[in-house]
């Protein structure tokens, strides 16, 4: 009965701490598999297309909030964290996020140059059209779907360079999404043919528009050509003023990113409406319209067709 009874025991605690083991091992692969990549982008557009492609792998931090500026920003003590304990950092490039040297200087503060990607690796740039600024590129290539792309073609590369075990989950994301901006660009391509030619002309605060415009059929004109200029000065205001006479425009556009103040005096001086918000370099807030790069490149290209159909 004794050794019967210990050999019980033993069973017993043999079988205790096999469970035990088990449960400890499950935790362990458990809080592998929570262990996210972390990822910065320096801007909403940005964030919502390496969170297109990165899904439930990664945590997505962007710096520059809904609404604001990324040409100019002002780097928070959480900005610097972030981006002092990220994997991957993702950044326009093309001359976008050099306000006062903003997003370099954070890079060289926390040593992370070797893990920050310009989307624009493999875009051909545009550039600047005013004297002196004529080998500045223009950073708006993204307004452009085929652009667009590109991005998300390196993107999908650099997370699938430094995160090779989950390839194929990042492979189908990004065939879905491609999908769906080939759709998209589709989209803006046929809505947009349905504007007579003559009027279409997009007339927004900053130039913007240039890869836009090329790629879907546009004469863009702006106020300032773009927003690290000063904003609004006498002579902007008259070659503004007098292209919208020249080209006999109906409507006019300001962007969510900047201040409305400038193109509401156009529209004062020039007797011409202000048809429509549209987003450029920031999308809208969660929960609303435009509130990824699919829906504001549909807003954008539903208001201005409305705007300059009439
Ligand atoms: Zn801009």
């Amino acid at each position: 009965m004794k050794i019967k009874n210990k050999l019980l025991l033993m069973i017993g605690l043999l079988l205790a701490f096999g469970g035990l083991f088990v449960t400890k091992n499950q935790v362990f692969a458990e809080e592998n598999q929570q262990e996210k990549l972390k990822i910065v982008t320096t801007y909403s557009i940005l964030s919502d297309m390496v969170e297109n492609i990165a899904g439930d792998k990664a945590e997505v931090y962007s710096m520059v909030p809904i609404g604001t500026d990324p040409h100019m920003y002002d780097p928070l003590p959480d900005d610097a964290q972030k981006v002092s304990e990220a994997d991957l950092i993702f950044y326009n490039g093309f001359n976008l996020e050099t306000g006062k040297g903003w997003f370099q200087d954070l890079l060289d503060v926390s040593e992370k140059n070797e893990l920050a990607f310009a989307v624009t690796e493999n875009v051909e740039p545009m550039y600047l059209t005013e004297e002196g600024k004529e080998t500045e590129q223009d950073p708006h290539a993204w307004l452009d779907v085929q652009n667009g792309m590109k991005y998300v073609d390196l993107i999908t590369e650099k997370l699938i360079a430094f995160d090779p075990d989950n390839e194929d989950y990042y492979q189908d994301n990004h065939n879905e999404y491609i999908k769906a901006l080939e759709e998209l660009d589709e989209y803006s391509k046929e809505k947009i043919a349905t504007i007579p030619e003559s009027q279409r002309v997009l007339v927004t605060s900053e130039g913007a528009f240039k890869y836009f415009s090329k790629a879907y059929g546009f004469h863009a004109a702006y106020i300032w050509e773009i927003n690290t200029d000063s904003q609004g000065t006498p002579e902007q205001m008259e070659q503004i003023l007098a292209t919208i006479k020249e080209k006999d425009v109906q409507a006019l556009f300001v962007e969510t990113s900047v201040s409305p103040k400038t193109m509401e005096t156009v529209s004062e001086e020039s007797g011409v409406p202000i048809k429509g918000t549209i987003f450029t370099d920031s999308l809208a807030k969660k929960g609303t319209d435009g509130d990824t790069y699919i829906d504001m490149i549909k807003w954008n290209v539903d208001h201005i067709v409305e705007g300059l159909s009439e």
